[in-house]
């Protein structure tokens, strides 16, 4: 059964989208721990990050590094967290975190956006994406 992941890549669930290429997708995550908290994936659907080929691995924090310098250019932070753990969603997805304490990488502290702001966020990243 497809991923709730690939359902967002295929658009069979909305997404707050900030970047796409034919093999990575970057969107907002919907339960931030900071706002601008945004999810990379590769739209091929594997559980585990080590088990992505050399590659596909290289591709996926090529695209994240991209997404991170959108990110650090349009949220107010201290810099940009990075975290792989994939204990809820089983495909592949990188956590780019803008931080400011360590309270912002613990998963604990959560952000409540509404729609309208998770919207601008996600345009004003999508509009820094180079
Ligand atoms: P992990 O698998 O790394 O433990 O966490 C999965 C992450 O995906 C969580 O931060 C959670 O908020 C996010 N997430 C789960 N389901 C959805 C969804 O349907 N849409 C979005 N945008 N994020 C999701």
């Amino acid at each position: 059964m497809a991923s709730i992941f690939t359902k967002i890549v295929n658009g069979e669930i909305p997404s707050y989208k900030v970047a796409e290429n034919d093999d990575f997708f970057a969107f907002l995550d919907i339960n931030p721990n900071a706002a601008g908290h945004t999810l990379v994936i590769p739209k091929k659907e594997e559980n585990k990050i080590f088990d992505l080929s050399k590659e596909e691995y290289a591709g996926l924090m090529d695209f994240s590094y991209r997404v991170a310098k959108a990110l650090e250019k349009t949220v107010a932070c201290e810099r940009i967290g990075m975290s792989v753990i994939g204990l809820e969603v089983p495909h592949v997805h990188v956590h780019l975190i803008p931080i400011s304490t360590m309270a912002d990488m613990q998963f604990m502290k959560k952000q409540q956006l509404s729609n309208e702001e998770f919207i601008d966020l996600a345009s004003r990243i999508a509009a820094n994406f180079i």
